[in-house]
């Protein structure tokens, strides 16, 4: 089984996607982790990622398609969360599945207001260590429950770059909802909700195991 997470930035790709894997036994593909993962290294093409990442804008689909067809090669049932992010991924990636002999099955695409988004994005912390996500309102303790370490904000969690990426979302991202739907593929899902209640609306969708 495949399936996609499609929404708007810090709508809950990332909590629903790791819900989702463990649940069903399906392997995580983030791009946005993979780009950080490259971005850190110190080659020429973590220069240019680190670059657009921080302004919100879109890696070049070439990277972006590399990186996928590397993680999927030789294996089965995935999570992709964060890709495809326009139409020509979505329909490079249609050619690349075909390849591997797969498809995708769902395409969860988690609905949330902006001003909500927005509100996450300014509350969101990091584990740099284990990547757990977490909201934190307050003055509390910026510290990972999981493995002790500090958590830490995103470069491009901040409201300059979520505008941007709000905008390279409508432009770019959005076109393939309807591209999905004609496929009959694609199922919306409340995501303004607690992440329990998220994941109860999804496993109606997915079936239980
Ligand atoms: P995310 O972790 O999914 O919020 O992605 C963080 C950033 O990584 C985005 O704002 C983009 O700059 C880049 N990115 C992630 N996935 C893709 C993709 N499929 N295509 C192009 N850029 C991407």
């Amino acid at each position: 089984m495949n399936i996609i997470f499609l929404a708007l930035p810090a709508a809950g790709k990332g909590t629903q996607s790791e819900k989702v894997c463990k649940n069903y036994h399906l392997q995580h593909i983030s791009t946005g982790d993979l780009l950080r993962e490259a971005a850190s290294k110190n080659d020429s093409l973590s220069m240019e990622i680190k670059d657009k990442m921080q302004k919100g804008l879109l890696i070049d689909d070439s990277i972006i398609t590399n990186l996928v067809s590397r993680e999927i090669k030789g294996r089965e049932g995935f999570v992709f969360d964060g890709f495809p992010r326009n139409l020509s991924q979505a329909k490079l990636f249609d050619e690349m599945l075909k390849e591997n002999n797969q498809k995708i099955d769902y395409v969860i695409y988690l609905t949330i207001d902006e001003e909500v988004a927005k509100q996450r994005i300014l509350s969101r912390f990091v584990c740099p260590v284990c990547q757990s996500v977490y909201n934190i309102k307050d003055e509390s303790d910026k510290i990972c429950s999981k493995c002790n370490s500090q958590l830490v904000k995103r470069e491009d969690d901040n409201i300059e770059v979520f505008n941007k990426r709000l905008e390279v979302y409508k432009t770019d991202t959005a076109p393939i909802i309807d591209y999905y739907k004609e496929q009959g593929i694609l199922f919306e899902v409340d995501s303004s909700l607690a992440p329990d209640l998220v994941f109860d609306q999804i496993k109606k969708i997915i079936g239980e195991l």
